[in-house]
């Protein structure tokens, strides 16, 4: 790691920007184990292309990354099973909550979008099938994609998900009357439970993104993904990644990005840099209120961002 201040100084002034606003939503209640976070803990991190990282606040707090790790899972199962996934999964906003049932009725099962729940949990059932081990897998790369062979499942919060977890399932046993799920729907939702509930700071989720910014090369040079599935990987982040406001991320922000409930959002700016803020306090479509505000001021006062 270098110790160029080059995104130091606008970290620093959105850190200070972040601390004088009010009003910073509402951890997650809906998973026990998640709601007793503090909304006002903020952190930020940047990684450049070659593994530089920045960082204020709890940059190197760990946290649930929840949604953010489906961003992980797709790229994994698209680098085992490439375009062969796009069968059991579409690529469309959904325009709908993150945990809804309706859509899957009236489209036979077949999720509109990799990040939304039922996408998501076709997305692990896949990795699953072709790795033997999702859960494993994905923590396999972010331990060395991050450099960070700490990186572990949170059981408490897996745990609790689990036991809170009634519409996550009737979302697999519903897509299993379709056939579009291969597993034990049990087996699923305890690897996607797992995958949710891996910790991760901003420092090790901002890395960790990066094959996405180095159009598919991971961090030792190899290629994950090639050029094309790695804008693929982007551009349903950009439409799709943040829930039913993922209109209201691209005008805001202007990146490529993906949310989860544990107060994560990770963003890309291809051949740049990859970004990560982190604060508990959700808003009311899940997308964290301080987060999306630091992604926010950090690509109008640098101009880095797609547009
Ligand atoms: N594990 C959470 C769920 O399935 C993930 C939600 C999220 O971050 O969007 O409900």
């Amino acid at each position: 790691m270098s110790s160029a201040p080059a995104f130091q100084p606008v970290l620093q002034r959105i850190a200070q920007e972040i601390a004088q606003s009010p009003g910073r939503g509402r951890p997650a209640d809906y998973i026990p184990a998640l709601a007793a976070c503090d909304p006002n803990r903020f952190g930020m991190a940047v990684a450049e292309l070659d593994g530089t990282v920045y960082g204020v606040g709890d940059w190197r707090q760990p946290f649930s990354t929840q949604s953010i790790s489906k961003v992980f899972t797709l790229a994994l199962d698209l680098a085992h099973e490439a375009d062969a996934l796009w069968e059991h999964v579409g690529r469309e906003p959904s325009g709908n909550p993150f945990n809804s049932l309706v859509q899957l009725e009236y489209e036979n099962g077949i999720p509109r979008n990799p990040f939304i729940n039922a996408g998501a949990l076709v997305v692990t059932d896949r990795l699953h099938t072709q790795t033997g081990d999702a859960s494993g897998t994905l923590l396999d790369f972010l331990r060395a994609e991050s450099g960070n062979a700490e990186l572990a499942v949170n059981q408490d919060v897996a745990g609790s998900e689990a036991a809170h977890g009634d519409r996550n399932a009737a979302l697999g046993h519903f897509m299993a009357a379709y056939g579009n799920i291969g597993n034990p729907v049990p087996v699923l939702l305890d690897e996607y439970f797992r995958q949710c509930s891996v910790e991760a700071s901003c420092a090790d989720l901002a890395l960790a993104t990066g094959f996405l910014a180095r159009h598919g090369v991971r961090a030792d040079g190899t290629r994950l993904l090639t050029q094309r599935q790695a804008k693929q990987v982007n551009a349903v982040m950009l439409t799709c990644g943040t829930y039913d406001a993922a209109g209201e991320f691209a005008y805001r922000v202007g990146l490529p990005g993906k949310s989860g409930v544990g107060g994560g959002v990770i963003a890309v700016v291809p051949g740049r840099c990859t970004l990560c803020a982190w604060s508990p306090g959700l808003d009311e479509h899940g997308n964290s209120v301080a987060g999306v505000t630091a992604l926010d001021r950090f690509t109008t006062l640098t101009g880095l961002s797609v547009f």
